[in-house]
């Protein structure tokens, strides 16, 4: 470990991985902090992917994937299936273990120095300007200086507050998730199953995403508001218990996920956020694996050419928040849009969509559909959605 960098990168998941190599590849000198001993571990995922969405930031390696997904079956409040009619349901199931731990080793390969064990505690900073990173180590303290500070440490961020940014967060927003790995049950492989309901998972949705014949990834989101009055806990316990009787509990992962917009502002002077820290998840899915990727990509090639420039300031910056923005950053804009219109659908509005759905012919049952299907006895949040394209 040298005691300067050109980037710094705070947090060795899919973002920071993914920064520090292309930072790296365009010849910066980058350093990789990890607070965890191994990176990839713990897990906190229900590890699926879209195969399109995937494709686009890295060629998958099977030793990633535990399963491929042919679709996504959309389950009622009453229990009706409407298995979706779209290329863009095909996923994998991946193991994040494997999977994480080689972005960092690819991330190596572009000459991205890696430390474990590193606790970042605090920022360095200089009239404002961020100028780098105080690190624990093995039981000692350092001082890194970076021209650029990159933030990736997830959901938990603390970051891009060190920094002086806006990272709160409406509680409304803030999914409150539990998942357990299961085993000894009965699933079918080829599909992802999604419930929904007030009974389940409100404000949220409940997921089955099948690692193989008899085992699955099965958790649940519930917005933050629900989650004061009955725990996440609860009511994955009551559907474990109603729909896997006999199953086994290999794994069990608590966490939340920013369902929100990208926050206003994700750099500032000598810093950039990346991935969940700048709330940059899917807010309908819930899915930050491939988009904390793509913000990564971008991220470290904006940050590598401004120290080419010489110039580490907010302004030059703005480049990567401009490039996010038109990648995702805007479509996460609508989706939040439509994620607050259809959770305020009841569960009545819910089966009354599934039923009409599954009157058409199944390669019509499309997401749009289902949207449209589900507003179209509802004026007033039509006109929440139209908003979103407005
Ligand atoms: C229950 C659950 C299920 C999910 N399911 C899916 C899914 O199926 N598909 C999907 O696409 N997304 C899913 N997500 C979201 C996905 O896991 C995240 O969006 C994704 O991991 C974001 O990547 P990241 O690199 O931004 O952050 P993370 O993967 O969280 O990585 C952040 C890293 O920073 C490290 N770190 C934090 N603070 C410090 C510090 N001070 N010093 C040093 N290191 C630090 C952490 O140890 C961690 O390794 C799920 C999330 C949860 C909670």
């Amino acid at each position: 470990m040298r005691s300067q960098y050109d980037c710094v990168v705070v947090g060795g998941g899919p973002g920071g991985a993914w920064a520090a190599k292309h930072a790296a590849a365009q010849g910066a000198s980058v350093l990789l902090l990890e607070k965890d001993r191994e990176v990839g571990i713990p897990v906190r995922c229900a590890e699926a992917v879209g195969i399109a969405g995937l494709k686009a930031v890295v060629e998958p390696q099977s030793r990633w994937i535990s399963n491929v997904i042919e679709g996504a079956v959309l389950v009622s409040p009453e229990g009706k299936e409407v298995l979706l009619a779209s290329d863009t349901a095909q996923g994998y199931m991946l193991d994040r273990k494997i999977f994480d731990y080689d972005l960092v080793r690819i991330a190596t390969e572009s000459g991205v120095e890696v430390l474990t064990k590193a606790y970042v505690y605090g920022l360095i900073k200089q009239n404002n300007i961020v100028m780098g990173v105080r690190v624990q180590h093995m039981g000692a303290r350092h001082d890194i200086l970076a021209k650029i500070v990159i933030g990736a440490d997830g959901v938990e961020s603390r970051v891009g507050r060190w920094a002086g940014l806006k990272t709160n967060i409406k509680l409304n927003d803030m999914e409150s998730c539990l998942q357990m790995t299961l085993s000894n049950i009965n699933v079918d492989p080829r599909y992802i199953y999604l419930y929904f309901g007030q009974e389940v998972a409100p404000g949220g949705y409940l997921w089955v995403f099948p690692k193989g014949e008899n085992q699955a990834n099965v958790g649940l989101g519930i917005a933050g508001t629900f989650a004061r009055y009955k725990s996440a806990q609860k009511y994955l316990k009551e559907f474990v218990d109603r729909q896997f009787p006999h199953a086994a509990v290999l794994y069990t992962v608590v966490g939340g996920v920013p369902c929100a917009p990208t926050l206003k502002k994700i750099v500032s002077d000598g810093l950039m956020l990346v991935g969940d820290a700048a709330h940059q998840v899917n807010p309908m899915s819930g899915g930050g694996i491939v988009t904390a990727m793509l913000a990564g990509k971008i991220a470290g090639k904006v940050a590598a050419e401004a120290v080419q420039a010489g110039d580490v300031g907010t302004d030059r910056l703005m480049r990567y928040a401009e490039s996010w923005h038109r990648a995702e950053g805007k479509n996460h804009e609508r989706f939040h849009k439509i994620k607050q219109a259809v959770y305020k659908l009841s569960d009545a509005d819910l089966n009354k969509t599934a039923e009409s759905v599954l009157r058409l012919a199944p390669e019509k049952r499309t997401l749009s559909n289902i949207f449209r299907a589900a507003l179209i006895k509802h004026p007033a949040l039509i006109f929440d959605v139209v908003k979103a394209f407005v």
